[in-house]
């Protein structure tokens, strides 16, 4: 069995689509400069793809379980435009001392908690080693280590560019 496959664990808002709060719907999703096209390229280039997302809009009662997953076949078709696909995405939807008593849960999913990411990293066998997070927050790079793989920030521009810049520094995921 092939283990040395690669991953990029992205989180959500901020990172694949602009963080305009709570975005729930597919009309109001507004894709950030060089989300799709890094996707496409980095899964025709075999890595996989995940997306670990918080999402304490469902425990605020703003939006349901199945908006976002909704929103993320949505996503999903529209990577495929790009050749690219995400091959699971991952989101929390509780939040402690939550309006919605069925999500207000001391999880250990929600970040800077790692159980996202450790979930996937068991699910598909990826070593650690070959794993990284891209986040637009402290709390995401924190999970990240805690599961014990790299994590790096990025706040804003485009994100084929960041990831151009970020190769450079990952020279043994290419070994
Ligand atoms: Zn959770």
């Amino acid at each position: 069995m092939e283990n040395a496959k690669r991953a990029v664990f992205f989180d959500r808002d901020g990172v694949l689509n602009e963080d305009t709060g709570y975005v729930h719907r597919w009309e109001e999703l507004q894709w950030v400069p060089g989300a799709r096209e890094l996707v496409g390229r980095l899964t025709r280039e075999g890595w996989l793809l995940f997306v670990v997302t918080n999402q304490s809009g469902v425990a605020r009662g703003y939006y349901a379980e199945q908006d976002v997953r909704q929103l993320h076949e949505a996503m999903n078709q529209e990577f495929v435009r790009y050749g690219g696909r995400i091959t699971e995405f991952s989101y929390c939807p509780h939040l402690p001392g939550a309006p919605v008593k069925a999500y207000d849960v001391n999880c250990s999913c929600r970040k800077p908690k790692p159980g996202m990411i450790l979930q996937l990293l068991e699910k598909y066998s990826i070593n650690k080693k070959k794993a990284l997070l891209i986040g637009d927050s402290p709390r995401d790079v924190k999970a990240a280590e805690r599961a014990g793989i790299r994590g790096y920030l990025f706040t804003s521009g485009n994100l084929e560019s960041f990831w151009d810049t970020l190769c450079k520094r990952l020279d043994d995921f290419y070994e």
